[in-house]
């Protein structure tokens, strides 16, 4: 049965909107902050489609990670050394951003490390690391500001207690946050900076006029906004077709749990994709995509048996052999990649912008990503 908007509700709820954003992950709540810190007279109206921000920014591991070196070696296999730095760059200016706005505390950002492990599989891989070390320290020590962004660490392995792993590589200025505390700060920033923000509103469609912006949503209402920032990651090709993106669901567990943990950081393997880290005394692992890439292109939050398998493998093998681990808890995300990692933060028409494609480093570029979009359309 249909649900028609009330004369009073469509008043009060939804006129004037001066900018509507859609979509309430990391990068739609940075927008709309901005936006009112820009201009407090400004009504600001976040339009989600889920019960909560329900993509990537609610689901993801929390690595506050700018480039470890298997993945830059592999950007720069296919992506000008300019622009893989440039995106370097950004990430860590968009940490500093994130930290300013939420407070290190609020988001329980740790800078333990992030470190990239290797098993005897991976030993050419390695010697090239191992090589090109000093040169990745002076390049990446430039946008840093650290001297040794990457080192050995080796000696660390039997600490940690894994098994089968030949290698360390410490980036020492990686951090980790707290994913559930850093969104629920950015929910409350925005409501305390004066944005509404609508649950349960998913928009199928926009049309640009000379009025404005009408969004039809997927419960049939018409709602009128004077500009619109899209910023829906990787559910951008519902609204934009053409847009150069596509989906990528993520599997990801935690276990229950472990006495005496020993893991301590953030851990990147097999190029970024797998990784874990500790939080609250358990293992979150996550990643395998690589493992069946077209099933995982997709908009559906769901399980995928190959991968959960093979992450369970590791996890009991690699990460924590001969100790009793248990899964608690499996879920998915949904990322927005394309074929180079740089977001799209363009102008749609005159009065819509979009925000996306954050590539799988939301929580580092999500801010400055957000900031970027509000800047073009305020
Ligand atoms: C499992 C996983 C692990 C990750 N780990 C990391 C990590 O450790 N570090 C890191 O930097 N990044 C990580 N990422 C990526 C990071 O989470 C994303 O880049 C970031 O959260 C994207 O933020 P966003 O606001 O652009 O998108 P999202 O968080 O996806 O927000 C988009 C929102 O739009 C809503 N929406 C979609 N369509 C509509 C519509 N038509 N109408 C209304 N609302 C709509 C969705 O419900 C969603 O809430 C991970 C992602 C996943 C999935």
């Amino acid at each position: 049965m249909k649900y028609e908007l009330s004369y009073w509700e469509k008043q009060s709820f939804f006129e004037p909107i001066d900018v509507a954003v859609i979509g309430s992950g990391i990068v739609g709540l940075a927008a709309a902050i901005h936006l009112k810190e820009k201009n407090p007279k400004l009504r600001v109206v976040v339009f989600e489609r889920g019960p909560m921000p329900a993509g990537a920014s609610t689901r993801n591991a929390g690595f506050a990670c700018f480039g470890s070196m298997t993945e830059l070696i592999d950007d720069l296999s296919h992506t000008p050394e300019d622009t893989v730095l440039a995106t370097v760059e950004k990430r860590w200016n968009g940490l500093q951003r994130l930290r300013a706005l939420i407070g290190d505390e609020n988001m329980e950002f740790r800078q333990w490390g992030g470190y990239e492990m290797f098993t005897e599989n991976d030993t050419d891989i390695f010697t090239e690391c191992a090589e090109r070390m000093p040169e990745f320290n002076e390049k990446i020590g430039r946008i840093t500001g650290h001297r040794e962004v990457y080192k050995m660490a080796d000696e660390r392995i039997a600490s940690f207690g894994f098994r089968d792993v030949r290698h360390l590589i410490i980036n020492q200025p990686e951090g980790q946050v707290n994913t559930g505390k850093m969104m629920t700060a950015l929910l409350g920033k925005a409501r305390a900076a004066g944005v509404e923000i609508f649950n349960g509103i998913g928009i199928r469609s926009l049309e640009d006029g000379s009025n404005g912006v009408l969004m039809e949503t997927e419960n049939d209402w018409t709602i009128r906004a004077g500009r619109v920032l899209v910023a829906v990651n990787g559910f951008a090709r519902k609204l934009f077709p053409d847009l150069d993106l596509y989906p990528a669901r993520n599997q990801v567990l935690i276990t229950k749990p472990v006495p005496g943990l020993k893991v301590e950081g953030c851990f990147h393997y097999d190029k970024g994709y797998y990784y874990f880290r500790n939080i609250d005394g358990r293992i979150l692992l996550g990643g395998g995509r690589n493992l069946d890439f077209e099933t995982e292109k997709t908009l559906e939050f769901g399980s995928n048996p190959l991968i959960r398998s093979a992450l369970a493998k590791l996890l009991h093998e690699v990460i924590c052999p001969g100790q009793a681990v248990e899964i608690d808890h499996w879920w998915t995300g949904i990322l927005g990649l394309g074929p180079v990692k740089k977001p799209i933060i363009q102008r749609a028409s005159p009065n819509v912008v979009v925000s996306v494609r954050l590539s799988g480093m939301g929580v580092a570029i999500g801010t400055l990503v957000g900031q970027e979009g509000a800047e073009l359309i305020q």
